[in-house]
């Protein structure tokens, strides 16, 4: 039988994140995983109750009770991932390809030109800004940053806006601002007449509203270009199939949470660099700065927008595993 514990842990947002969060200390669990053959794994639960997850307790709870949500099934197919290589004694980032990560911008309005400056001398050349909370003073903060900056951006509005805000949002923008906009990711809700109409102003990615995409009904190329892939919240083989269909470019993110979840996220990236080199953009893993750093976040070795290393087996934190409580979950 296989057998799970979890560990909570919380984490401590620096400013608010992006129109879908305050700067309030969050909640989540590592989660544990030993399968009958002895093999053990790791993996993070992070639930963002403003997208409509069910807070970490329940998650834990439906497992007693033999139900899994997707967040938990995401979790445990990660923690098989970690286990296999844990098992062999391999470390998940030994001679990877190179995968490079955006800049993530959570609130313009407390970004400094020193963490800009910094950011770009370590050489990070795409910027994706949330935004969604006032769409006319971030149209024109993403246009006084695009001519300042040759960088490129991407804006995350998390659904958060309607059509006539992001036509004002749009509004900001001239041809050459627009130009180096590589994409807008869920402006609206998922609607295919409203996204096939607005995805004639910006290119568009889908990111969480992904999941409500009636996938049996897209038949011809979908109005959006490319696919965000949350390894902690999406079935990945599923998505990746579907952007193969209809050759849409991927993005790897992390779900910001713990430095369990980026390390998986940089895992998976990895992963799908091997098998698609071209298909696979910038990806959003290195979340770290998110969060006030922990004992966790220290061991994430970085050099700008890549991974260095982090040591150990599997996707590694093994002495911080072998440390921390666990609590078993009876079934
Ligand atoms: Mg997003």
């Amino acid at each position: 039988m296989m057998k799970f514990w979890y560990s909570k842990y919380e984490l401590t947002p620096w400013n608010s994140i992006g129109a879908v969060a305050g700067p309030s200390i969050r909640e989540g669990a590592l989660v544990k995983v030993e399968w009958p053959n002895g093999v053990t794994g790791y993996s993070d639960l992070y639930p963002w109750p403003e997208l409509g997850d069910e807070p970490v307790d329940s998650h834990i709870e439906y497992l007693q009770k033999g139900r899994l949500t997707i967040l938990m099934e995401q979790s445990i197919w990660l923690a098989k991932k970690d286990a296999q290589l844990r098992s062999l004694g391999k470390s998940a980032f030994a001679g990877i390809p190179k995968v490079k990560n955006h800049y993530l911008i959570n609130d313009f309005t407390k970004f400094s030109d020193e963490q800009l400056k910094e950011a770009k001398s370590a050489g990070f050349t795409t910027f994706k800004i949330k935004a969604g909370r006032a769409v006319d003073e971030e149209g024109k903060y993403i246009a006084k940053f695009i001519k300042q900056n040759s960088l490129l951006v991407r804006v995350d509005f998390n659904a958060k806006i309607d059509f006539s805000e992001y036509e004002r949002f749009i509004s900001h923008l001239g041809p050459a601002e627009k130009a180096r906009i590589e994409y807008v990711e869920d402006p609206i809700e998922w609607d295919l007449e409203a996204w096939t109409e607005i995805s004639e102003m910006l290119p568009l990615a889908i990111d969480q509203e992904f999941d409500k995409v009636k996938l049996d009904q897209i038949t011809e190329p979908p109005p959006f270009k490319t696919l965000v892939l949350k390894p902690a919240r999406i079935d990945m083989e599923k998505a990746v199939a579907f952007a193969e269909k209809f050759d849409l470019k991927m993005v790897v993110t992390s779900s910001l949470d713990h430095p369990v979840g980026v390390a998986h996220a940089l895992f998976q990236a990895s992963e799908l660099k091997k098998v698609f080199p071209n298909r696979l953009l910038d990806c959003g893993c290195l979340s770290l700065r998110t969060y006030k750093p922990n004992e966790f976040s220290s061991q994430i070795q970085t050099a700008g927008p890549f991974l260095k290393d982090i040591r150990g087996t599997g996707i590694g934190f093994d002495a911080l595993f072998d440390r921390i409580e666990w609590t078993p979950i009876n079934r």
